[in-house]
Order: C-alpha cells, then sequence, then structure tokens
C-alpha cells in the first residue's frame, strides 16, 4: 500500500489497478488454455477526441492482458439501424464476450435503443436494464465500471463502509445512481444529491464518504468536507491549458480528509480495471454456460 505522506492518505487508483490486474491474469491464462480467451468489441463512433484516447487506452490494456478484442468504428453519419445491425452481429459472436459502445454518440441515433439491443449478457458496462435491475435487486450481473473500482478501492484499502453515512453528487446512470445502489447494499446509510439539491455543503459535510460525481471543476470545497472523511473524487474536468481537473479541490481535501482520490491517478484507472474484471468474467460464465 502507497506510504502516507502528508497525514492525509492518497488513495492510489494505479496501485489498485495493478492488484487488479495481477489477479485477473491468471484467469485469462487459464480461459487461454481452453482456447477461449475473452474478447471484448468496442464500437467507437465519429471522431470526439477523448472518446478516441479511451477507446485507444481500452485496446492497449486489452493487448497488455491478454484479452482479444477489435475496434469497429463508424463515421458520425451513422444510424441507429446500422448500429443495431452491428450489435446483431456482434450478439450472435460466441468469440465475442463483451461489448462495448463508446459514448457520446451522435444526437441522430437513438441511444436508449442501441444500449438495449446489446445481449445482456455481453453488456460488459453494465448498462443495460436487465442489468441495471440486477443491481437494484442486488444479484449477480455486469455492473457499471467506476462505481464497482470505487468499491474495490474502498476496500482494498480497508475503509469501512456500513453503518457510515455517505454523500454521493451526482444522479447519472452510469456513475451517481449506480454507486449510491453499491454503497447502499454495502450497508452504508445514502444520500444522494443533484443541481436541484438545496443546502449541497451542508449535505456534504455529513459524510463520512464523499463521492463527487458532478463535472464541475473543484466545486467540492472545504465548507463542503466533514474532518476525517473519505473523499472520492470521480470528476475529470478538462481544463483550458488541456490537464484534467477534479471535482474537489485537491488543497482541501488534502487538508480536511482522513484519505482522498487525487486527480488524475484516483478514480481513472480504477473504471479500465473494472471493464478488464467485466469482461473475464463474463467470459468464464460463457465458457460455463457451454
Ligand atoms: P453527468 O453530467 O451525467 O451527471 C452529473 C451529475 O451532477 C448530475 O446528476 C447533475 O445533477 C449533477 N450536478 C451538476 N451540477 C451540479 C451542481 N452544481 N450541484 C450539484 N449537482 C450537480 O456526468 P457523469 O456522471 O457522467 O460524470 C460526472 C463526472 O465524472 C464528469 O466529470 C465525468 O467526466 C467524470 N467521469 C469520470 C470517470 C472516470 O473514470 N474517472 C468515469 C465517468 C465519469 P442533475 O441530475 O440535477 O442534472
Amino acid at each position: 500500500m502507497p506510504e502516507n505522506v502528508t497525514g492525509s492518505l492518497v488513495l492510489d487508483g494505479k496501485w489498485v489497478r495493478e492488484q487488479i490486474f495481477a489477479e485477473l491474469k491468471p484467469r485469462i491464462a487459464k480461459l487461454a488454455a481452453t482456447k477461449r480467451r475473452p474478447g471484448l468489441a468496442v464500437i467507437l463512433v465519429g471522431n470526439d477526441p477523448g472518446s478516441e484516447i479511451y477507446v485507444r487506452l481500452k485496446i492497449k490494456t486489452c493487448e497488455e492482458l491478454g484479452i482479444y478484442s477489435e475496434k469497429i468504428t463508424r463515421p458520425d453519419t451513422v444510424t441507429t439501424a446500422e448500429l443495431l445491425g452491428i450489435i446483431e452481429g456482434l450478439n450472435q459472436r460466441p468469440e465475442i464476450d463483451g461489448i462495448l459502445v463508446q459514448t457520446p454518440l451522435p444526437p441522430q441515433v437513438d441511444k436508449d435503443h442501441v444500449l438495449r439491443a446489446l445481449n445482456p449478457n455481453k453488456d460488459v458496462d453494465g448498462f443495460h436494464p436487465v442489468n441495471v435491475g440486477a443491481l437494484v435487486e442486488n444479484i449477480p450481473g455486469p455492473r457499471a465500471c467506476t462505481p464497482v473500482g470505487i468499491m474495490e478501492m474502498l476496500r482494498r484499502y480497508n475503509i469501512p463502509v456500513e453503518g457510515r453515512k455517505a454523500v454521493v453528487v451526482g444522479r447519472s446512470d452510469i456513475v451517481g445512481k449506480p454507486m449510491a445502489l453499491l454503497l447502499l447494499h454495502a450497508n452504508a446509510t445514502v444520500t444522494i444529491c443533484h443541481s436541484k439539491t438545496s443546502n449541497l455543503a451542508e449535505e456534504c459535510r455529513r459524510a463520512d464518504i464523499l463521492v463527487a460525481a458532478i463535472g464541475r471543476a473543484h466545486l467540492i470545497t472545504r465548507e463542503y468536507i466533514k474532518p476525517g472523511a473519505t473523499i472520492i473524487d470521480v470528476g475529470m474536468n478538462r481544463k483550458a491549458d488541456g490537464k484534467v481537473a477534479g471535482d474537489v479541490n485537491p488543497e482541501d481535501a488534502k487538508a480536511l480528509a482522513s484519505a482522498y482520490t487525487p486527480v488524475p491517478g484516483g478514480v481513472g484507472p480504477l473504471t479500465i480495471s473494472t471493464l478488464m474484471a467485466n469482461a473475464v468474467d463474463l467470459a468464464e460464465q460463457h465458457l460455463c454456460s457451454g
């Protein structure tokens, strides 16, 4: 575990990622030995620079771990029908265990329709309503990657969750809502805040565990932080100089929190680790179910 040099523990996402990858490698080797390497297909539409970077990273990580990957690109003039056709083809192919549709999609595409066309057993991002239902019911199924990665980080740093007060700022389908449900299932007492919350600072100050998934650079400052809290900063906000800022003011987190995630190097590496873990889980399930 990385050293605590400041008195406030810096939660190192790369350390967690390396642990997860080390645990995945023998599982991938075992699958490969049965000629059943995990396979991930990534669909990338258009030329959004952010999406291109994420997809490149995902493919590179697959290569490093020995996961078969396939990138399918389409111009931003693609139609919903064309994407549905691609997904239908991938749903049928046994060597593809996970399908990922990189968002955002262009406005003419019916995103919900596209995501719902995925076979839920290949929904490596855990966004399909069947898998969202499984999350709500707390039954197995692929889960949204970033929140699962955060739970793994809390577990691996021995940060207790049960009985503690957790506040999640943000209620998106990909981060805020699944995060709140995972914390709830781990027996935290959970509050979800959003843009219409009154007295946001007061709500946040009650949190033993504060998760900021807002998309507003440094919105969370010292008056939002309970001394001794654990702060998880999901935000990735691109600044004018090209650098990335979190949703939390790092100086204030450092001064007040008992533990906090840096940006970059905190939550970011967790998301990709969970994606790889989900792909391996799905491959193992597909092998078992023949
Ligand atoms: P969304 O834009 O989908 O959701 C943002 C949420 O924050 C909404 O629920 C919104 O409320 C709420 N919000 C916005 N402004 C305020 C405010 N002033 N006060 C309180 N709540 C507010 O974003 P995502 O959930 O997709 O992502 C959030 C951040 O996390 C982004 O910076 C994104 O880049 C980053 N991210 C990072 C990942 C990683 O791997 N590190 C992975 C995924 C996301 P309302 O619902 O009322 O509009």
